[in-house]
């Protein structure tokens, strides 16, 4: 490419950025959909290489369950706008003291066997899958990476002269995913679009609050638990998510159900003997 060509694509770049701030009401992203799928797919390696810290738990039988039955499930809604477009896929790591799943971009989902084994139905392990679809499909971490770079990444990438701010990004994959974490607007957008993403499935929509609701009951919402000690200082108070997603299922005329519920859209029985049942 010549240099006038670079100049001026160095130009639309920044002029698509300011455009799409006007248009746009969460920030700037200069990320496109296939630089997504490009940054989930080295992660992704990074991740399988680095298997002390991310050990993958081998269970193909749950894994094709989970993925069939309540990830794709969850994907088929129309609300969820970007699946032919993104990566999607599930991965479950063994790590049973681990409360937590995590997303990273293009559709890649991790799903710790510590989740796992305290959901209590497969309403409750959907409201999960469907947080980090949002999280996926929003686009929240190359957001976060866009933020975190600002401006220069955005002329360098557009020179095409050094693209070595993501490759470091990815190969340092603690500082990255540290980068990655969610913010708590993030956070509260991934609740909200769980919701909406559930309308659409069998699940029960409001979902997305069962996990809080147990961990409220099981005394595990405190600061001083150490086994969501991480998640509680990066994460919104769990009790303020609770409100927070049934303030939502009012406003769009859902009946509030908790976790306790045994309405047919929540599944435990399903749950018990689908997916508990094979977690040893
Ligand atoms: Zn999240």
């Amino acid at each position: 490419m010549n240099k006038n060509k670079k100049k001026l694509k160095a130009l639309l770049a920044i002029l698509t950025v300011i455009f799409s701030c006007l248009t746009c009401s969460t920030g700037i992203n200069i990320f496109t959909d296939s630089d997504e799928v490009n940054l989930g797919k080295q992660f992704d390696a990074e991740i399988r290489k680095n298997f002390k810290e991310y050990p993958i738990y081998e269970n193909k039988e749950l894994k094709d369950y989970i993925d069939k039955n309540i990830f794709r499930e969850v994907l088929r809604s129309p609300e969820v706008k970007k699946k032919e477009v993104y990566n999607y896929q599930i991965e479950i790591i063994k790590n049973d003291s681990i409360l937590n799943a995590f997303a990273i971009p293009g559709g890649y989902i991790y799903l710790y066997t510590g989740l796992l084994k305290y959901l209590d139905s497969e309403a409750a392990l959907a409201g999960v899958i469907a947080h980090e679809i949002a999280h996926v499909e929003r686009r929240h971490a190359t957001q976060k990476i866009t933020t975190y770079y600002g401006i220069s990444i955005i002329l360098s990438i557009a020179l095409g002269e050094n693209p070595s701010q993501v490759t470091e990004l990815v190969a340092n994959l603690f500082t990255g995913l540290a980068i990655l974490a969610n913010s708590r607007a993030n956070e509260d957008e991934s609740d909200e679009y769980s919701i909406k993403y559930l309308l659409g499935t069998r699940f029960y929509p409001g979902a997305v609050k069962f996990f809080f609701e147990k961990l409220r009951d099981d005394g595990l919402v405190s600061k001083g638990s150490s086994k969501l000690a991480t998640f509680l200082s990066t994460h919104p108070d769990p009790i303020d998510r609770i409100s927070s997603a049934e303030k939502r299922l009012k406003m769009l005329g859902i009946e509030i159900l908790d976790y306790k519920s045994n309405d047919n859209r929540i599944f435990k029985d399903k749950y018990k003997i689908n997916v508990l049942s094979k977690l040893k």
